[in-house]
């Protein structure tokens, strides 16, 4: 990976925040005063609203919002029964989040590799690790044979806005007691058909985790996150994790609280917010559209595919291309911005170079870090934007 020196002030850029807000702006600033005048920074209605909007528009029984994506995933996990000492499935094409909230719940991660062509985990091969490299033991979840840990549970991403092939997830998971956890940070509003039926990314699983950092899809005014879930009790534990363990004031149920609310500000933004979330999509899916009219004729780029049955909402519109960063400078000459997600795998980044993961480890998700191109993607892109990406891309590609 080379250093790509990008415009300061770029002529496409790659999100656009302020046309976001642009729209909403007066009910945002009504809001944002409302609570101020409330003086109620900290729980109360708009934190309430919010996590029964949210619940509703998912489609399950309780939403429970917190400080960050990656606190939503640990309270997931947590929620899930994964204890200290425990092993945790995921991918390590994703962002590091993912794994972070394992190893901050105390378990290990285990990474499996993903699907060459969907970038989500590869159901194949979580097959092929628990049949090859667990044992059944005397609990009720796999043992890795390679550590003598328990295999609990398995963390789907549903990355870039495409959900994870969920069905036959669970089809595996189900064989081998292993709970799963949806990583929906990336995938606010995706559906999917599941036993039959249309659902939303983030509910099918035993709970779901999504991010509200401004980027993503649905997006706050600083950090938060969220769980859904339909179990009451897994609910009811987590409002106590984000809160110091309490059941009441000063009453502390739980030694492993620590504080991670998320404030009456960001909900009440979120709650504005959220009603424009299936219309940005819809854009999202439009420009999607546009760059694949522009590029699908070009056997070089090879573009996001869409499985049926899985919809994709774009978080990001990655593409492969060959001499990536070349292509990516080229780019950046002409004032277009452009992402790298994720330019090193996890099982080779410094943080984890003493657990033992080497070169060569997780084939697909090593060579998709050396290829992906991230273009600009957000509600607001216009088509000609679009064009003049798509037609510096095939000229840098001759
Ligand atoms: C953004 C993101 C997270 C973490 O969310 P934060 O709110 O930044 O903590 C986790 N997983 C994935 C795939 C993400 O994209």
């Amino acid at each position: 990976m080379t250093q790509v020196v990008e415009r300061q002030n770029p002529v496409v850029p790659f999100v656009d925040l302020r046309a976001q807000h642009g729209e909403l702006r007066e009910q945002i600033e009504t809001t944002i005063l409302d609570i101020i005048n409330r003086s109620a920074f900290i729980g109360g209605p708009y934190v309430e609203s919010f996590e029964k909007d949210f619940a509703a528009y998912c489609g399950t029984d309780h939403c429970v919002t917190c400080g960050s994506g990656t606190d939503a995933l640990k309270l997931a996990l947590m929620a899930a029964g994964v204890k200290p000492g425990d092993e945790v499935i995921t991918v390590p094409h994703t962002f590091i989040a993912s794994v972070e909230a394992i190893t901050l719940a105390g378990a290990f991660p285990i990474f499996v590799d993903i699907d060459a062509q969907y970038y989500t985990l590869s159901p194949g091969l979580l097959l092929q690790f628990l049949e090859e490299r667990c044992t059944l033991g005397q609990g009720p979840h796999p043992i890795n044979k390679k550590t003598g840990r328990p295999v609990v549970a398995v963390m789907p991403v549903h990355l870039y806005g495409l959900p994870a092939d969920l069905d036959s997830i669970l089809s595996v998971s189900r064989a081998y007691n292993l709970k799963v956890i949806e990583d929906a940070c990336q995938a606010h509003g995706a559906t999917l058909i599941s036993n039959g039926s249309v659902r939303k990314a983030g509910t099918i699983g035993e709970s779901g985790a999504f991010s509200f950092y401004p980027g993503k899809n649905l997006g706050a005014m600083g950090e938060g996150g969220a769980v859904t879930t339909n179990n009451p009790e897994k609910a009811r534990a987590m409002r106590m994790w984000r809160d110091h363990g309490q059941s009441e004031r000063y009453i502390h149920l739980r030694p492993d609280g620590w504080n991670s609310r998320l404030d009456a500000i960001q909900c009440g933004i979120l709650s504005v917010k959220l009603r424009k979330l299936d219309a940005w999509n819809e854009r999202r899916c439009l420009a999607a559209q546009w760059y694949r009219e522009r590029l699908k004729t070009y056997e070089r780029i090879v573009l996001p595919i869409e499985p049926p049955g899985r919809k994709h909402v774009y978080h990001l519109f990655a593409v492969r291309v060959p001499d990536r960063d070349k292509v990516r400078q080229r780019l950046a000459d002409h004032g277009i911005s452009t992402g790298l997600h994720y330019p090193i795998p996890l099982h080779l980044q410094p943080a984890y170079r003493s657990w033992g993961w080497k070169e060569g480890d997780f084939p697909e998700s090593e060579r998709a870090a050396a290829a992906i191109l991230s273009l600009p993607m957000h509600p607001h892109i216009e088509e000609e934007e679009v064009e003049r990406i798509c037609k510096v891309l095939k000229n840098a590609l001759v």
